[in-house]
């Protein structure tokens, strides 16, 4: 199975977002971490969305989580996805802090809210990847 179609929905990288697609690239889900307040957040932002303070470092986390909303998708938005139909896209709590937005392909039946899950990471060349998330234990 390929997934270099995948490669055509990648963000452009910014100073902002490098070291998310960086980490994913190895392996690693990295957040931003607070150091003023120690609050975890995602998406990225120069700021620290809880204090407003611009002390800000970034922290792998172990991606850990569970399902806290989720739709199926059926129509094919893009070519990408044409072997993965249908495919879950859903909104991870993490353990570690914040929500995410990932995927999860390949699976038989609808997930459960609540369902317990792991990062996995998707990788389309050396340098990019994507997250997905799998069914824990
Ligand atoms: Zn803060």
């Amino acid at each position: 199975m390929t997934f270099d179609a995948f490669k055509d929905l990648l963000p452009d990288v910014t100073d902002l977002n490098a070291p998310y697609w960086e980490g994913l690239a190895v392996g690693e889900l990295r957040i931003q971490q607070c150091n003023a307040c120690d609050a975890r957040q995602h998406p990225s932002e120069s700021f620290c969305y809880n204090c407003g303070s611009q002390d800000i470092t970034w922290h792998p986390v172990n991606g850990n989580g569970e399902i806290y909303s989720f739709i199926k998708v059926h129509q094919l938005y893009h070519a990408a996805f044409k072997d993965h139909l249908p495919y879950i896209v859903v909104i991870i709590q993490l353990n570690e802090g914040p929500r995410i937005l990932g995927a999860m392909f390949g699976l038989n039946a609808e997930p459960k809210i609540g369902a317990r899950v792991r990062a996995a990471f998707q990788n389309i060349d050396d340098e990019s990847a994507f997250l997905l998330f799998e069914l824990a234990g």
